[in-house]
């Protein structure tokens, strides 16, 4: 599926210029211009999709594996000491450019990176929202 107005399709079709470090038949990893820490990187499946929501499954199965390349490769090009994943789903999400893609970050020990903060939940509440996760697959 092809989308002219996306711009990760344009950067796929290097219509849009990037710093691209990884490219299979099925993806495509670039480094984004708002990095966390220098290296941080997105990887794209290169057919059309919106989000994790309408993502096939196929899509999905090469996503993972490439995933994984990328994140090997930025450790150790940066010496990161660790790495956050993250795919931002949806504006409220986070998500900036509807065709899904998934964040590497490369991490440092006191990067100024925080981790989000959990609220208090009590048991009652959690046992609420985990019935009603269950009964919607
Ligand atoms: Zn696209």
């Amino acid at each position: 599926m092809l989308d002219a107005t996306c711009l990760f399709c344009k950067i796929r079709d290097k219509q849009l210029p990037s710093h691209i470090i990884y490219e299979d038949t099925h993806t495509l990893a670039f480094l984004t211009i708002g990095p966390i820490n220098p290296g941080h990187a997105l990887i794209i499946p290169k057919k059309h999709t919106q989000d994790l929501h309408t993502a096939d499954t196929e899509t999905l199965q090469h996503l993972l594996p490439a995933t994984q390349k990328v994140a090997d490769a930025i450790t150790k090009a940066t010496n990161a000491e660790g790495i956050t994943i993250g795919i931002n789903n949806g504006k409220a999400g986070g998500q900036a450019v509807f065709h899904l893609h998934v964040h590497v970050m490369p991490r440092f020990t006191n990067d100024g990176y925080k981790h989000w903060e959990g609220k208090e939940a009590s048991q009652e509440a959690l046992k609420e929202i985990a019935e009603k996760i269950r009964k919607s697959f």
